[in-house]
């Protein structure tokens, strides 16, 4: 028998303390006692996203700010961007679709990043594009994009930037307000220790402009509602309070690490990794490899669908494999998050037991040895 371990880029790993709050009675919502909590939960999130902008707070998984992004922004008819570098670049060409807009996709070869001045080029052709769409980290190839050098050419425009930082916010440095990104969407479930069921979203004066003279695509994710009611510290409909309570023990555990220190710290998981990847005669997928998400390419010779099952099934770790045309050619391993360096030893350690199941030459402990080194630098 072993212990289940969470490794796939979301759901990730919850803190004890989290759950049990989550075990607690229910609370009614409409309270002073409910206001407090998503007071601080705003005021929290604002630290985690680096932004003075209200941050609101939606019930659902991420992509519901991603769908707030878009039908509370662009207008029917009105000109968006969507950078499609993997599955979630997809995303948001599939939601600019979904509400009517006219969608420019930009499609970038998957495991490489869109460059700033690429950008630039891009709005030089697009002048009347009203938002830009992309990712911090596009989870799918892995793959980080340099968000500060893409802020910069969009600031000089009329163009929003919104940028998708699930896998990023709390993972990766990210100064929302300091590089001058527009709109930033975070779902619960990845960097901030916390199961699914919570998306947050902020908007920049800028962006503020454009929401107020757009009408809303959708009522449930709207963000004029959600402005209106966080004026009270309230949400427009009927908020996930017991997930809001808990999530105060996630952003309190971040605040008392440090941020600088969680970006640090996942950042040293993602050097050990790649280390016990090269150790082993690994490669990685992406040109432009994240520290919140690694995905490492299947050796020839080994069954690339079965090497996620094998972890999971022998040995408790959970890994994800790769999406459509990755499909068997990849594992992605996330190091966001409630995540240490000996669950990661554990996870490399998995990794060479299932390649060596799997046929692959390994010498055990070569990648968990090279892992180790770099985490050791760290304590
Ligand atoms: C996980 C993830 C999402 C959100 O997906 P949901 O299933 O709606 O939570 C969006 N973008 C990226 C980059 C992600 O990693």
């Amino acid at each position: 028998m072993f212990k289940p371990r969470l490794f796939a880029p979301g759901p990730t790993p919850v803190p004890e303390e989290t759950l049990l709050e989550l075990a607690r009675p229910m609370f009614h919502h409409r309270t002073a006692e409910y206001r407090k909590m998503l007071e601080q939960l705003t005021a929290d999130m604002q630290h985690i996203m680096q932004t003075k902008q209200a941050v609101f707070t939606i019930t659902g998984s991420g992509s519901a700010a991603m769908e707030a992004a878009v039908a509370s922004v662009v207008a029917r008819g009105e000109k968006m961007i969507a950078v499609r570098a993997g599955k979630f670049g997809e995303r948001w060409s599939d939601l600019g679709k979904t509400f009517g807009s006219s969608v420019v996709n930009v499609d970038v070869e998957w495991g490489t990043a869109i460059t700033p001045q690429e950008v630039e080029d891009l709005l030089k052709q697009h002048p009347d594009a009203v938002a830009l769409y992309t990712q911090h980290c596009e989870t799918s190839t892995a793959t980080v994009f340099d968000i500060e050098g893409i802020a910069k050419v969009v600031g000089k425009t009329k163009t929003l930037l919104v940028v998708d930082g699930i896998t990023g916010v709390g993972a990766l440095p990210f100064y929302m307000d300091k590089w001058g990104v527009d709109i930033t969407v975070v779902g619960s479930q990845k960097a901030l220790m916390l199961p699914a069921g919570l998306a947050f979203i902020a908007c920049s004066e800028k962006a503020w402009k454009q929401i107020d003279a757009t009408p809303p695509g959708a009522l449930y994710n709207s963000l004029r509602a959600y402005k209106k009611s966080l004026a009270t510290w309230d949400n427009p409909w009927t908020p996930a309070n017991a997930m809001v309570r808990a999530a105060l023990k996630s952003t309190g555990l971040i605040k008392a690490e440090g941020l600088e220190k969680v970006w640090a710290e996942t950042r040293r998981r993602a050097d050990a990794l790649r280390a016990a990847a090269k150790a082993l005669g690994l490669t990685l997928y992406s040109k432009s490899p994240s520290d919140s998400v690694t995905a490492i390419n299947v050796p020839e010779g080994v069954d690339g669908e079965a090497l996620p099952k094998v972890m999971a099934n022998s040995f408790g770790v959970r890994v994800a494999g790769g999406q459509s045309q990755l499909k068997g050619k990849i594992v992605r391993f996330s190091h966001m998050g409630y995540t240490d360096a000996f669950d990661l030893l554990a996870a490399v350690s998995a990794l060479e037991m299932a390649l060596g199941k799997l046929g692959y030459k390994v010498e055990y402990g070569v990648g968990v040895a090279a892992a180790q080194k770099v985490l050791a630098k760290g304590c």
